[in-house]
């Protein structure tokens, strides 16, 4: 019942809070960004998700 930190962010968004995100294929593929206002990468080319969600938020000091 986690469901309100599943929101699925796609390529070409901006990217809202730095962090670490996962693709959602369930394959783990990471993408790690500390600049939030940068738009989302494109998914790996061998991964069959649609878009990144945030695992792990970090904060700037
Ligand atoms: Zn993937």
């Amino acid at each position: 019942m986690n469901e309100q930190n599943k929101q699925v962010y796609h390529p070409g968004e901006i990217v809202p809070e730095s962090g670490i995100y996962e693709c959602d294929c369930g394959k783990a593929h990471e993408f790690n960004t500390d600049v939030k206002g940068h738009r989302f990468p494109p998914m790996h080319h061998d991964c069959p998700g649609g878009g990144w969600k945030l695992r792990e938020a970090t904060h700037a000091d």
